[in-house]
């Protein structure tokens, strides 16, 4: 059968594996596509495709940008991303330059309680990839502090806990903008993160979404039950969005994801894929005639 996974992370972000180790995993898993979507970077992207044509694997380059909501968390994935597009480039940078600021925040709260841990310690933890709150976590794990990352982000790193320091993010209209513009298309990831009041209230935030410019919505994730992926069907077929999904594998930060799998014994069908291929046609077309 012909799977796909259109959400996974290599250490370019926040997962364990290099590009090039993940694409040899995903080809072990038998997938014939996997989307690369690190969060707010692209740099794993050149590395994922060199090997995926050696391995003989398709890759789809992506993204996924974290864009300011309440009370929850959105993330919109880029597919089909020109990586190398300057003004996604120039963009990313900002996040980049925002994150470099915030971890030496977060890390000078952690001393004021008495934590004895270092930026040079999380820093060597993230293996020269992007660092975040996942490498501050694990060093905390590995010095003691606390028991395990989910107690890490509960007493000290998560959205209420006292060491948490406000990120920078784009606009979900300047997320979805910055993908277009690199002619990509724009899903919005794992729905349920918003934290939506009623379908009715996911119904009115997709439209406005739709409206400026979003494509597809995630509607395979391993913590969809059945029957939420059902409702999303049912929203991405009245709103005209089409579908993607994924796993969103980290590696060994999330053991118990596997690549392929959006749910106990179930897949991803390439299909999805072709029916993303014909709109990034579109919008490629669109854009082109916006700037001529
Ligand atoms: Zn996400
Ligand atoms: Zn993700």
């Amino acid at each position: 059968m012909d799977y796909v996974d259109l959400h996974v992370h290599s250490n370019a972000s926040d997962g364990s594996l290099s590009p090039r180790d993940l694409v040899a995993e995903a080809k072990n898993r038998s997938m014939r596509a996997i989307a690369l979507t690190d969060h707010d970077t692209t740099e794993g992207l050149d590395e994922a495709l060199a090997a995926g044509a050696a391995l003989g694997l398709e890759i789809i380059p992506g993204i996924e940008i974290s864009a300011d909501h309440k009370p929850g968390s959105m993330h919109i994935l880029g597919l089909f991303i020109d990586h190398r597009h300057n003004g996604l480039d120039e963009q990313l940078k900002i996040l980049k330059r925002a994150r470099a600021e915030r971890n030496p925040l977060i890390i000078a709260k952690l001393q004021k309680f008495g934590l004895a841990i270092t930026m040079e310690e999380v820093t060597e933890v993230a293996g020269g990839g992007q660092v975040g709150r996942p490498h501050i976590a694990r060093v905390l794990v590995d010095k003691g502090y606390v028991a395990s990352f989910q107690e890490a982000f509960d007493r000290f790193l998560g959205n209420h806990a006292p060491a948490y320091v406000n990120k920078f993010r784009f606009s979900p209209q300047k997320a979805i903008a910055m993908i277009t513009a690199a002619g990509g298309v724009a899903a919005l990831a794992h729905p349920f993160t918003l934290e939506y009041t009623s379908f009715g209230h996911l119904k009115t935030i997709l439209q406005q979404l739709r409206d400026w410019g979003l494509t597809a919505i995630e509607v395979f994730y391993p913590e969809h039950s059945r029957e939420k992926q059902q409702s999303y069907k049912n929203l991405a077929g009245e709103l005209g969005l089409l579908m993607t999904g994924g796993s969103d594998y980290h590696g060994i930060i999330k053991p118990e994801v596997k690549i392929g799998l959006v749910g106990p014994g179930q897949h991803v069908a390439y299909e999805l894929v072709e029916k993303l291929k014909e709109k990034v046609g579109q919008v490629q077309l669109q854009t082109l005639n916006l700037s001529m």
